[in-house]
């Protein structure tokens, strides 16, 4: 079957955290760049949301910092953690030799938006949304692109250098038979939301009682909230009901 074909120099599958800033660095230091996204937004509610103070000197280095920070609806250069009723001071990032000794909390959507409008300014990048690769284009033993799917058709792109950026479950290392290394996580982290009152500026992130674990990350009108609970547990606690699982949240 002849499909359209397409070329760049280097061709990145998942504009995730990783695809995304590698394009902006490939574009900027001008080489041609297609990273291709199989969504058609950056919009999803699973990621996390704290930029560490590192990622923040990373960005002041790429001269992105100063119109990243007001992205950052929260800051907390000390994390609280309320330990059976009493709450402690966690860790500490004000003494860091850092240019922002804190940790930011920003919608990762919100991070990626952004990054995916800083390399737009540079003419070697393109960002393609609702594309999504769905097998390796291979030449003499050798991965020479991607076969990219998206709404209208099936065509092709080859590059000099293709990257999986395709995250935790990625084709690309499925086509390429690379093997995950288990590494046998005990947890899983049960997300949910709940109202954040006005004026919530005194945070605190952890809460730990009676064996249960709540991570409140502070977002403009609602805390995002992940339960730590053990691998494989919702079942047991979706089997205990909806009035148990409130009462075991307000609990702690
Ligand atoms: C619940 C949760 C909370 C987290 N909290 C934090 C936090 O607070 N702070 C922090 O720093 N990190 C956090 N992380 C980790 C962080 O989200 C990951 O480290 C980061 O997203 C990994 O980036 P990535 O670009 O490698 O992969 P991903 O973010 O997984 O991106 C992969 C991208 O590839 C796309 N894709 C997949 N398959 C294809 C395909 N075949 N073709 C095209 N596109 C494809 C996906 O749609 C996705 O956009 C959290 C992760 C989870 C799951």
């Amino acid at each position: 079957m002849n499909r359209r074909t397409e070329r760049t120099t280097c061709l990145i599958a998942g504009g995730g955290p990783a695809g995304m800033f590698l394009g902006f660095l490939l574009a900027r230091a001008g080489v041609s760049v297609t990273v291709i996204e199989k969504h058609a937004d950056f919009l999803r509610d699973f990621r996390g949301d704290t930029i560490h103070p590192s990622t923040m000197q990373n960005l002041h280095e790429l001269g992105l910092l100063d119109e990243c920070l007001p992205l950052m609806d929260f800051r907390a250069n000390k994390l609280k953690v309320n330990i059976n009723g009493q709450t402690f001071d966690g860790p500490d990032f004000s003494d860091f030799d850092t240019k922002c000794p804190f940790m930011g909390f920003v919608p990762q959507w919100d991070l990626l938006n952004f990054m995916a409008e800083k390399a737009a300014q540079y003419p070697g990048f393109d960002l393609r949304m609702s594309t999504k690769a769905v097998d390796v284009i291979r030449d003499g033993g050798r991965v020479r692109g991607l076969r990219c799917e998206s709404d209208e058709e099936t065509y092709d792109i080859h590059a000099d250098l293709v990257v999986a950026c395709d995250g935790r479950g990625s084709t690309i290392r499925q086509c390429t038979d690379h093997a995950v290394d288990e590494v046998g996580i005990p947890i899983d982290a049960l997300w949910f939301q709940l109202a954040r009152p006005e004026g919530d500026r005194g945070h605190t992130l952890g809460w730990l009682k009676n064996g249960n674990m709540l991570i409140t990350i502070p977002r403009h009108d609602h805390y995002q909230i992940a339960m730590v609970i053990r691998k494989g547990g919702f079942d047991s606690i979706r089997a205990m009901g909806l009035e148990a699982f409130r009462s075991t949240v307000a609990s702690v």
